[in-house]
């Protein structure tokens, strides 16, 4: 190999790890196009230093040109958006015994990032439960110490667990719902379904508690609607879910519309489509927190969704379902007004 030229690599060419070979003084003597890409053009020759300026990862490869190694350690590039690569630096023996090196980069970027979404979910889950139990444990104390003759404090108390209790099972299940969602995100649901059954059936769920404040649901749904592709429990959870919220973030003595109604085209999709669409009347959802109202555990007003016995996870839920029939899930809201939330399924 020419120590002063980039040597035509093709076998490492199109790997997408960045891959650089250093000869004894600890210059480029080759790099893939990986490494091209990520460090330029110009690095025939250069000292590693020039481009890596990570002290972990020269020590690796000083390591592995003195003929140690493998070496591996982590760097971050700070750029705009953060980098992380596994640098690996291993010796490469020569017949004629002059040392050199090769450094193998591996971008970890998304994994660390995954990795910290699933310890943040982890930890809001904790947070989630313990809340909750920790109320149970306290009214539990109080039972069994200075209110434990006290008749009429003793129902006040029991009332008080059961919700709390009730909150903790719910979130239970909204958990087991995501994980089941998640195991089967890619496997497209395959039955045919007439969608104004659903419909009326989560509509008949909730009617109860519309009910109760004085809430009206106005269904507008027309004749001979197309079928949809679809799971027939989980598009009842999303109705489910999205009628209840309306109700929950509707104001008393207001109106729910759910309409219906058949597009030639989904957006991004060349297909027709079938648009449902859950208008409340209500306090609204400032437009700043649209983007993030579908995350895990968002919510807008945290004490206001807890006292209204919600978990956090009906959105994360729906807009798993909507993506698993390959739908698109819309939010429009006007402060002060109500939001209207739409669900697209395309026409099987
Ligand atoms: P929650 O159990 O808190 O209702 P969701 O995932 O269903 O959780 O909703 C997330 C958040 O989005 C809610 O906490 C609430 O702040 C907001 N939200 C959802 N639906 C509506 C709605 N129809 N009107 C106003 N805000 C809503």
């Amino acid at each position: 190999m020419d120590d002063q030229t980039l040597v035509p690599w093709n076998i490492f060419d199109n790997l997408p790890d960045p891959i650089l070979v250093l000869d004894r003084d600890c210059r480029i003597t080759a790099a893939n196009n990986a490494a091209v890409d990520l460090f330029g053009t110009k690095i025939q020759g250069l000292d590693l230093v020039l481009i890596l300026r990570q002290p972990a990862a020269l020590a690796a490869a000083s390591v592995a040109l003195e003929g140690g190694g493998p070496e591996t350690v982590e760097i971050t590039f700070y750029s705009s958006i953060p980098r992380t690569f596994r640098v690996i630096a291993s010796a490469v023996p020569r017949n004629d015994g002059v040392s050199q090196a090769v450094i193998i980069m591996h971008d970890t970027t998304n994994e660390k990032r995954v990795e910290s979404m699933r310890a943040d979910f982890v930890a809001n889950v904790s947070h989630e439960l313990r809340s909750p139990l920790a109320s149970l444990l306290g009214f539990i104390e109080t039972l069994l110490g200075p209110a434990r003759d006290d008749d009429k404090v003793r129902g006040r108390f029991l009332d008080i667990m059961k919700t709390e209790a009730e909150r903790m099972a719910r979130l239970i299940d909204d958990l087991l719902s995501l994980s089941r969602l998640e195991a089967d995100e890619h496997i497209h649901p395959r039955h045919l379904l007439a969608l104004s059954p659903i419909l009326l059936r989560a509509a008949e769920v909730v009617r109860d508690r519309a009910k109760a404040k004085g809430i009206k649901l106005v269904m507008d749904i027309p004749e001979n609607l197309p079928n949809v592709l679809g799971d027939d429990d989980q598009l009842m959870q999303v109705f489910q879910n999205l009628f209840d919220n309306a109700i929950k973030y509707g104001w008393e003595n207001s109106a729910i519309i759910v309409s219906v109604n058949l597009i030639d085209t989904m957006p991004r999709q060349a297909c027709p489509g079938v648009i449902v669409s859950i208008a409340d009347q209500g306090d609204g959802i400032p437009a700043h927190h649209l983007p993030r109202i579908t995350e895990r555990f968002y919510r807008v007003d945290k004490a206001r969704s807890k006292s209204l016995g919600g978990t956090g996870l009906g959105l994360a839920i729906v807009k798993h379902i909507v993506g698993r029939h390959r739908g698109q899930l819309g939010i429009t809201s006007t402060e002060g007004e109500g939001s209207t939330f739409t669900v697209t399924l395309p026409v099987a």
